[in-house]
């Protein structure tokens, strides 16, 4: 019988650039299969359908997890983000590893029915970097930069639970180290 996939998740705190990360990744890797997650916020510009996300309505997101398809899910900002889990189950029974990005929540339930997954916490090289980050980002006022910032540090402290610490203290350098996970991951599974 084909050995199953691997399962990786990637997470970390808003703002720390899992998104940027995991994109620069998939530019250059095409072995491993992304997971597209299902999600309730308004489509931005410059995204698709299908490609970014599956956009759904609030209802067709609590149907789905109403009739258990959803492998792992989260409110995030008042949206509801989540892994439909039809697809991860096929992939990694078909030999695929299977690579997830997904905020600190999300990963937690993973962990609960997937022990053997691998689990990567991407974090900035510092607070004040993170802070200068979100506000890089864009429109927030003062207020939800800071509270922001102390979601992003109780989600720090999350990081004992996972299996490797990446700094992402540059993209390139970022994703070199994900690919040296999925890696050592492969070899110490190898068996002849
Ligand atoms: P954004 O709205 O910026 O695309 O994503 C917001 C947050 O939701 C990010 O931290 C992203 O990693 C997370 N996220 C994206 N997809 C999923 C998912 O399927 N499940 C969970 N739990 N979080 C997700």
């Amino acid at each position: 019988m084909k050995e199953k996939g691997i399962l990786f998740v990637l997470s970390g705190p808003s703002g720390v650039g899992k998104g940027t990360v995991r994109k620069a990744l998939f530019e250059q890797d095409t072995e491993l299969k992304y997971s597209i997650s299902m999600t309730t916020r308004p489509i931005r510009e410059g995204e698709q359908e299908g490609v970014d996300y599956f956009y759904r309505t609030r209802e067709q997101f609590e149907n789905m997890i109403d009739e258990n398809k959803m492998l792992e899910y989260a409110e995030y900002v008042g949206n509801y983000y989540g892994t439909p889990k039809a697809y991860v189950e096929e992939m990694l029974d078909k030999g695929h590893d299977v690579f997830l990005e997904i905020e600190v929540q999300g990963a937690m339930q993973v962990k609960q029915n997937f022990p053997h997954g691998v689990f990567i916490f991407l974090i900035p090289p510092s607070l004040e970097e993170l802070k200068n980050r979100i506000i890089d980002r864009g429109t927030e006022s003062e207020h939800l930069i800071s509270s922001r910032l102390d979601e992003a540090k109780n989600e720090i402290e999350m990081m004992e639970a996972y299996d490797y610490v990446v700094v992402n203290d540059d993209v390139d350098h970022a994703v070199r180290k994900v690919q040296s996970i999925v890696q050592s991951e492969h070899c110490k599974r190898e068996r002849i």
